[in-house]
């Protein structure tokens, strides 16, 4: 076989169909990508409704129709080739406000395609089309169609048998067609758009009306879900780079996958590693590991701060004032969450009375209303809730309330002027714990106590070896260990606010969190998992008795500390009923 030598066959210039499947091959990547142009090419020509039909995963088939602005049967042709566009007026990169400006997505389906464009223009009194099979571009014919643009590519790199067999199943990608078309539906209320798959409705979302952020949370409401518009907090805030405005939802509204943060930088959803960065670093310490929040997010920077002609798919961009757009983003979800933290509790209350409703008369309590002059009945303390003094004015109107019982030794209920509190007591001492180890990391290192008798752990050895490659750091974090001659580890001091723990156990779960996050994890991050991880074992576990004194401190820490609201978890801390809730739970209102 003879390998053709640069020297012997010099440099010739690569025919077109060879330059436009190369260039097809970075545009569209699988049929979502091919999707996204063509709904990006209506979008730009200003349709009000897009209607999006697939089958077999894209694979077979693709079909985008718009209403829009139409091609005139001249322009067609142009239209199918590379490097030919009727946006970027200009010429200017860093003035771009359309969703294409490239003039090569058509050119890179129709190359690797069966491709058919029809178009009526407006103000045309007919429709025309043009036909490219694989790049060969056929004559422009006369057409039926009343209005906009119908783009139509079908089999989809049967032309590049080597990019199709890396396209996935048919589900697969159908999944990820509809993710493309939720996340443009996102960033274009006002557009109505339709997905079929197969013949089948999958996604319908009718053009929104009303003022843009009104429009903007319905359709987010449709496409995130109508249970996210009340777990999430609306941001909307000017920094000197650029708004930051959107949806976040509230760290106890979490995910396992993380493509439910939605971005968009100046209207295009993109995957942006610095604007996700900055998400999950104002999430930490309370969103749980592998779980992920949930936001849709606008940045919108004037145009020439941005580049977004970084990748011939256009999903990333590159912002001239990065670290700002970081800063910023991070300060803004922290505020927000901040915020939402001592009221995250509020909406449990009413879910609890809601799941309340509708029971009857409550097991062991009469059948019958009391006659209208019965005195109020005392009960005995039914077994495990400790008796209290009666709590005195005073305390009541703090936030969280003063401490009337403890249930199960694993909830507090306090009373407040407005209604009652009740307390996870494990939950808000892991949180109080893990703010205040921060807090003290932040300053001059965690602080810590010698155990008067050294505890001696064995583990794995590969559980060993990975401690004591942190030893360092853990040491910053309160926690002094040692190796022994055995392979065994010797824990001598411990962070003081963790107050009693059992260190084998500690030991075990330090070992696999440090096991669990890769390379790639900031130690910062490593510092704050660990941290939330050594709260957890010092916490008040469930199942501690506390004296009213005790309750009564811990739920002043609580009011005193940030994120109070949540456990390190990102469940709620406490749950608060106000009186009238308990009156509509009992139909009084
Ligand atoms: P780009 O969008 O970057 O300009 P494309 O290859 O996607 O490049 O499209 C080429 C040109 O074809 C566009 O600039 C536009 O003028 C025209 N065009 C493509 N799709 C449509 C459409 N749905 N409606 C109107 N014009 C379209
Ligand atoms: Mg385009």
């Amino acid at each position: 076989m003879s390998v053709p030598s640069p020297a012997k066959d010099g440099i010739r210039r690569l025919d077109p169909h060879t330059i436009n499947r190369i260039a097809a091959g970075e545009v569209v990547e699988r049929p979502a990508s091919a999707i996204k142009e063509l709904i990006e090419n209506a979008l730009d020509a200003n349709a009000r409704h897009i209607e999006i039909e697939v089958e077999d995963g894209g694979k077979r088939l693709i079909r985008v129709v718009d209403d829009g602005t139409g091609i005139t049967a001249e322009q067609l042709p142009l239209a199918v080739e590379r490097h030919a566009t009727s946006k970027l007026p200009g010429n200017d990169l860093f003035d771009i406000r359309t969703m294409g400006f490239r003039g090569e997505a058509l050119a890179a389906i129709a190359g690797v395609s069966r491709f058919t464009l029809t178009s009526r223009a407006e103000g045309a009194d007919a429709a025309w089309r043009i036909e490219v099979d694989a790049g060969r571009v056929g004559k422009v014919r006369p057409a039926a169609l009343q209005r906009g643009t119908r783009a139509e590519a079908r089999d989809l790199f049967y032309a590049t048998p080597a990019r199709l067999k890396f396209l996935r199943g048919e589900r697969s990608e159908s999944m990820e067609i509809a993710e493309t078309v939720r996340n443009l539906a996102c960033a274009n209320p006002a557009v109505g758009m339709v997905l079929r798959n197969g013949g089948r409705e999958v996604l319908r979302f009718a053009p929104e009306k009303g003022d843009a952020a009104e429009a903007r949370r319905a359709r987010i409401g449709q496409v995130i879900g109508a249970d996210f518009l009340k777990d999430s907090m609306e941001v909307s805030r000017a920094t000197p780079v650029g708004r930051i405005s959107g949806l976040v939802g509230k760290p106890t509204h979490n995910r396992s996958r993380g493509n439910a943060m939605r971005v968009f930088v100046n209207g295009r959803p993109v995957r942006d590693t610095l604007v996700l960065g900055a998400v999950r670093g104002a999430y930490r310490g309370q969103v749980p590991s592998g779980r992920h929040p949930v936001v849709a997010l606008w940045i919108d920077v004037p145009p020439d701060r941005l580049d977004a002609n970084v990748h011939p798919a256009k999903t990333e961009v590159r912002f001239r004032d990065a670290a700002e757009i970081r800063a910023n983003t991070v300060r803004c979800l922290r505020d927000a969450i901040a915020e939402a933290g001592h009221r995250a509790a509020s909406t449990g209350g009413m879910t609890a009375v809601s799941s309340f409703r509708g029971v009857g008369p409550a097991i062991g309590m009469p059948a019958f209303p009391p006659p209208a002059d019965a005195r109020p009945v005392i009960f005995d303390t039914p077994p495990g809730a400790t008796p209290m003094a009666k709590p005195d004015h005073a305390t009541r109107t703090y936030p969280l309330g003063a401490a009337c019982a403890q249930l199960h030794r694993m909830f507090i209920v306090a009373e407040t002027p407005e209604g009652i509190v009740l307390v996870d007591q494990h939950a808000a001492h892991e949180r109080i714990v893990f703010e205040q180890m921060k807090a003290q990391l932040a300053e001059d290192g965690v602080a810590r106590s010698q155990l008067l008798i050294p505890d001696v752990v064995s583990l794995p050895e590969t559980d060993t070896e990975r401690l004591l490659a942190r030893r360092e750091e853990l040491e910053e974090l309160g926690l002094v260990i040692e190796p022994m001659q055995s392979g065994q580890l010797c824990v001598r001091e411990v962070p003081t606010l963790l107050g009693e723990v059992n260190s084998a156990r500690l030991l075990q779960d330090l070992a696999a969190d440090l096991a669990e996050g890769d390379e790639a994890t900031s130690l910062r991050s490593r510092l704050e998992a660990v941290c939330s991880r050594m709260a957890c074992h010092g916490s008040v576990r469930g199942g501690a008795t506390l004296s009213q004194a005790e309750m009564n401190a811990l739920l002043r820490k609580m009011e005193a500390t940030p994120h109070s609201g949540q456990c390190n978890h990102g469940r709620p801390t406490y749950v608060e009923m106000k009186l009238e809730d308990l009156e509509r739970l009992f139909e009084r209102r």
